[in-house]
């Protein structure tokens, strides 16, 4: 070879099986093991790649992404570093990134084309900043609403996940990893994480293969057929298996049946755990070994496995070449995003182009838009009937209107960085960035209504009521594993003048706007809670807001679904916003001026008490009856339900196939009708329930919907196209089929039984 020919494993021209080859002969057994390794870059990176070969990086700050493309530069085969991080709505921890809804509000627009979008434009800025790869999307299923996690899915329904989930993948990951703007998208956390015990994080799952088969495994499935490049798995245990050795789920499931080539990365410690907190394995040797068996190739956080791994192949416990199947992947990865030749480096120019950008900002006004909920609504909004927007975004005043007050209330009225949510700015996960966000890009309900209401109306503000203060956990600073332990919370005192203030201000105002919910100490790993109720003295706040009369519109503005009191149920409106964005304020406020239409649909059950937990609509049948001695069984709002400022009827289902077999397109046809006065973006749902089961199953499953914008008095036919082959259940022997028999179709506005058409069909055998 000329000493101008490139090395094999550096010649582009050759293809990737070729030059993974190459280098995996090059490499010692020590930097084999370096690349299964994904390390925190939290103290720097030189150390991580120059002693233990590091493979992978992830939390580092724009200064140590710096560092480290300096540092791989100065290693004996220059392979490049993979830097992850944790962007999961919007690029969370790069100050003046654009910070989108959580993906629980992106769930609520039910719009795929539209988290698509928000994909692919947080992938573009993430690109920029020299990150590769997201821990993106979320695909668990939320189960009990007291999980510190339900922001972070896209709620309940295996289907919605799987539609919204897949969007998002394709978002990311672009037109293919070549694209210079493509990130890997990360499918977590793989599989049955969320089914905790008492909501409570990472407990043992108690889940049953074919439980898992039903419900939790088909968003994966899709999304790894559908190119996901790599699955992060999860912290929890099934059946006594932490899922990192989980020989069946990860070999026999997911690389046998749905054949998946794609890389796995462990979750935080997740080798470790096994060691020091799950008590499987006396020392990192055994738990390494073990791990790379069961086919994992990425190992976050836990740099004992370099040594561990080393040892067990010395010892003949683990065999080198098993190490090499997990390199072979982790480097495929880093040729077919094509980091050899262009390590993909921070680009400070390409930043200042499309980071924050104004096409980035108003994506996100937009999704926030479609992500609010209505909940109820007396009619009081919108305020003053609805008004029209002027060329600046302000309402404008009808002629001869009488100007208004709005008094806006509450602690979550003007709180920016509570508003964006879990991992982002300053949530926690990064310390780079201790005071957040920019408050200059962040738009609050009191932004928003300053803002937007007409120039001669008068905006009032009070706190009204604190949520909470934090003190330290009285088990210490640090977990064992040297993660920092989250304070522990403190529910504020009551404050009668803070209350007084915020009544005061109701009594001077014809409308009073309250904004509450919770804040980041009550969300997020490790911050499960045990009651859903408003924290603090919020739920006093409301109680005397609503005695003052005047008309109450409560806006809830929080990371999941929270328990709310009378005063709040029987006030003229509530609007829900699960942590809506960095426009979040501005959308909020042209939805009570009715510059907007509330179009969001929830994707998740509201409980009326914290102990009716779990109440998902996809229940199993057979339960004795629909009530607890105390209390309904039924959610306050169900999965589905979101109200518009019009009315919306549902008639002549008229069902055009009602003898089907499996192979078959089932088709029916719906007339949905805007009956009001203002247009409406209608969320058309389609369940279908199996009448009689081999086994038992939900009443009733979404397999399909549509939106469709109507203009007021608008009626439209609405064809609905379901292949039979989606009416399936999971049977005793686990096996996904459609049986036979007698089925309905129900249509309508959410899963509520008493909104739905029925048409019958049949499938023959
Ligand atoms: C979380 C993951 C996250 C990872 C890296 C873990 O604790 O469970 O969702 O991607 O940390 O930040």
């Amino acid at each position: 070879m000329s000493p101008s020919t490139p090395l094999p494993y550096l010649d582009p021209e050759r293809p990737v099986a070729e030059r993974v080859e190459d280098l995996l002969g090059r490499m010692t057994l020590a930097e084999k093991t370096g690349q299964m390794l994904q390390l925190n870059a939290k103290d720097g990176v030189r150390h991580l790649v120059e002693d233990l070969y590091a493979g992978s990086i992830l939390h580092a700050s724009p200064e140590h992404v710096r560092e480290a493309a300096a540092a791989t530069g100065r290693t004996r085969l220059r392979i490049p570093l993979l830097v992850a991080e944790d962007c999961i709505h919007g690029h969370s921890f790069w100050v003046g990134a654009t910070i989108y809804p959580t993906q629980l509000g992106m769930a609520a627009t039910w719009d795929p084309e539209l988290v698509e979008r928000v994909a692919r434009a947080t992938a573009v800025e993430v690109a920029s900043t020299g990150v590769h790869w997201t821990f993106s999307p979320v695909l668990c299923i939320t189960r009990d609403l007291r999980w510190g996690r339900v922001s972070e899915t896209f709620g309940e329904d295996p289907f919605l996940i799987g539609e919204l989930a897949s969007a998002m993948v394709r978002g990311y990951q672009g037109e293919g990893l070549s694209d210079p703007t493509a990130v890997l998208a990360c499918a977590k956390h793989f599989a049955g994480y969320s089914e905790t015990q008492g909501g409570r994080d990472a407990s043992e799952a108690d889940i049953s293969r074919r439980k898992l088969r039903s419900w939790f495994l088909p968003p994966f499935e899709r999304v790894a057929r559908e190119g996901c490049r790599t699955f992060m798995l999860g912290y929890q245990s099934m059946d006594g298996v932490p899922v990192t050795v989980n020989d069946w789920l990860l070999n026999e499931v997911l690389r046998g049946e749905w054949d998946y080539t794609g890389t796995l990365v462990t979750d935080w410690d997740n080798v470790g755990r096994m060691v020091w907190e799950q008590k499987i394995y006396a020392d990192h040797t055994q738990a390494a070994a073990a791990a790379v068996r069961a086919g994992n190739d990425v190992v976050m956080t836990t740099p004992q496995f370099f040594e561990g791994a080393q040892n067990a192949v010395a010892q003949g416990t683990l065999d080198e070449a098993e190490i090499d199947a997990a390199v072979r992947r982790v480097l495929t990865l880093k040729f077919e995003l094509g980091l050899f030749e262009d390590p993909r480096h921070p680009d400070p120019a390409r930043q200042a182009a499309v980071i924050g950008s104004p096409a980035h900002e108003a994506l996100n006004l937009e999704t926030a838009r479609r992500s609010l909920v209505l909940l109820t609504n007396d009619g009081t909004l919108p305020l003053a009937g609805g008004l029209e927007a002027g060329a600046d975004g302000r309402a404008l005043a009808g002629p001869g209107a009488t100007p208004r007050t709005v008094a806006v209330v509450g602690p979550n009225a003007d709180d920016p960085q509570t508003q964006l949510g879990d991992w982002a700015g300053s949530s926690g996960q990064a310390d780079w960035l201790p005071d957040g966000q920019p408050r200059t890009m962040i738009r609050t309900v009191l932004d928003g209504l300053r803002a937007h209401v007409p120039e001669d109306w008068t905006v009032t503000y009070a706190r009204g009521a604190e949520i909470l203060a934090v003190g330290p956990d009285p088990e210490g600073a640090y977990f064992p594993d040297g993660q920092p332990r989250p304070h522990v919370v403190v529910p504020a005192e009551p404050s009668r003048s803070l209350i007084d203030e915020a009544v005061a201000a109701a009594e001077g105002a014809d409308h009073v706007v309250a904004v509450v919910g919770d804040r980041i100490e009550l969300v997020g790993e490790g911050r499960s809670t045990a009651t859903l109720e408003l924290v603090g003295d919020q739920v006093a706040l409301l109680d005397a807001l609503a005695a003052t009369g005047t008309p109450l519109v409560v806006v809830v503005i929080s990371s999941k679904p929270l328990v709310l009191p009378p005063s709040a149920l029987g006030a003229a409106a509530i609007v829900h916003a699960f942590n809506p964005g960095m426009q979040g304020g501005r959308a909020v406020a042209e939805l009570l001026l009715g510059l907007v239409e509330p179009s969001g649909r929830l994707p998740v059950s509201f409980a009326r008490h914290a102990g009716q937990q779990p109440t998902y609509y996809n229940q199993i049948r057979g339960q004795h009856g629909s009530r607890y001695a105390d209390l309904t069984q039924r959610p306050a709002f169900a999965f589905g339900e979101g109200l518009s400022y019009t009315t919306v009827t549902y008639t002549d289902l008229e069902m055009l196939t009602e003898n089907v077999q499996a192979g078959d397109v089932l088709r029916a046809r719906v007339t949905v009708t805007n009956t009001g006065s203002r247009p409406v973006r209608e969320t058309v749902q389609v369940y279908v329930s199996d009448l009689v089961t081999s086994v038992t199953w939900a009443e009733k499953e979404l397999k399909a919907y549509r939106q469709v914008d109507l203009a007021p008095g608008e009626a439209r036919e609405v064809p609905v196209e379901l292949p039979v082959a989606d009416c399936t259940l999971v049977d005793a022997r686990g096996r996904r089929v459609v049986e036979p028999g007698e089925f309905e179709l129900l249509v309508g506005p959410s899963s509520r039984d008493d909104v739905l058409l029925r048409g019958a069909f049949t499938v023959k055998g």
